[in-house]
């Protein structure tokens, strides 16, 4: 696909370069879609910039390959969205902010109403306009976030003044844990969603995120909104991951020195040299999203990155805007300065990485590449 956001600065001033491959986006929509054997909709949730891949060259890709349906986070996004997409339909998944309803309504924003303040709201805008304008209800099945109480949920769909006011186009909630197929609030939270609307036939439901997706068909309803896999992530926390991988971080090495057995790398000294040393310093830092907390310390090994078909070690702290790499073992000639060091990619998953980091791969993929050179092709 051709780049459309061009860098501000020529290719060579950039620390690090964050490639992004739309059609590998697609190709993960297409294989999620052809799970949905019961007919439900694949719609995407691409909210926080799509993952980090971007908003705009992502739902564009997207669209061409037949999505219809976005889901984004806040109005912001909503409304950008909506310079991208004029036909799509697009949710808000945090609902309705007060006194914006208007704001919404002009863009074609359908919120997914979180509440029954915003319920009442969304209602009493439609009835003041004298329209009767789409929107989503949320209702909270466990997870204790967003979304009406059941109580509430079965009061106000009950409710005429309420219900006659909008157009409720969707009935929704979220799962707590799907990311754990076996745990047992899954069911739980899928028997409650089913007892809650069941009553309400004629409305669309959706359930299910990328996890629910892979839960089976009982989880997909009328419209399933998976994120994380669209963009190569992990849905469950164990097992084979089949999504392709659709983001990849390379870095420049700025500097090869050597570090005599004894002597101490980084920041605090958190790494000693157990033997002596070739390190590589590369250009970015957590500034880029690489996040501190996979570092190394004589405690505690880090993460790593590629070098080729090598792995190497980070060593020491990760700092704001440099990163040392354990390059010994590695041929000479792979290690030049100028030369690109995998950070993330097919070769090092964001999932993997996130584990030295005490975190999930999406806080990996959603925090990337603020100051990288961004590039849309393939990864190899
Ligand atoms: C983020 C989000 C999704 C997508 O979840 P993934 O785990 O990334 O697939 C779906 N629904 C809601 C309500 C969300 O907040």
């Amino acid at each position: 696909m051709q780049d459309t956001s061009p860098n501000p600065f020529p290719a060579d001033l950039y620390g690090g370069r964050l490639t992004i491959d739309t059609d590998a986006i697609a190709a993960n929509w297409s294989s999620l879609k052809s799970k949905l054997t019961g007919g439900a909709e694949c719609a995407a949730t691409i909210k926080a910039n799509a993952y980090g891949t971007g908003q705009t060259e992502t739902a564009l890709r997207l669209h061409q390959e037949g999505c219809r349906t976005f889901f984004v986070a806040v109005p912001t996004e909503a409304v950008s969205l909506r310079q991208t997409l004029p036909n799509a339909t697009i949710y808000a998944l945090d609902g309705l902010f007060p006194g914006t309803a208007d704001l919404l309504i002009q863009h074609n924003i359908r919120p997914v109403l979180g509440s029954l303040e915003e319920l009442k709201e969304w209602a009493a805008t439609c009835t003041a306009a004298g329209r009767s304008f789409d929107a989503a209800v949320h209702v909270d099945t466990g997870i204790h976030r967003l979304g009406l109480s059941g109580e509430e949920f079965l009061s106000a769909l009950a409710d005429p003044s309420l219900m006659g006011a909008f157009q409720p186009n969707l009935l929704m909630s979220h799962l707590a844990c799907g990311s754990t197929p076996d745990h047992p609030m899954n069911r739980t939270q899928l028997q409650t969603f089913k007892t809650l609307t069941d009553p309400f036939k004629g409305i669309s439901r959706s359930l299910a995120n990328s996890a629910g997706v892979l839960l089976g068909e009982d989880y997909h309803f009328d419209l399933v909104r998976p994120g994380i896999s669209l963009f190569g992530g992990r849905a469950f926390d164990h097992g084979e991951n089949p999504m392709r991988p659709v983001a990849k971080v390379e870095v420049r090495i700025m500097i090869v020195r050597n570090v005599p057995a004894g002597d101490t790398i980084g920041y605090s000294a958190a790494e000693t040299a157990k033997r002596p040393l070739r390190n590589a310093v590369v250009a970015a830092g957590y500034a880029d999203g690489l996040l501190r907390r996979a570092g190394s310390s004589d405690d505690r090994p880090g993460g790593f990155a590629m070098i080729g078909d090598h792995k190497v070690p980070i060593l020491g702290r990760i700092s704001m805007d440099m990163i040392t790499l354990d390059v010994t073992d590695i041929p000479e000639h792979l290690v030049k300065r100028g030369a690109f060091v995998e950070m993330l990619g097919p070769n090092v998953a964001a999932a993997d990485l996130a584990a030295y980091a005490e975190t999930i791969d999406y806080e990996y993929l959603t925090s990337l590449g603020r100051r990288f050179e961004r590039v849309y092709g393939p990864l190899a």
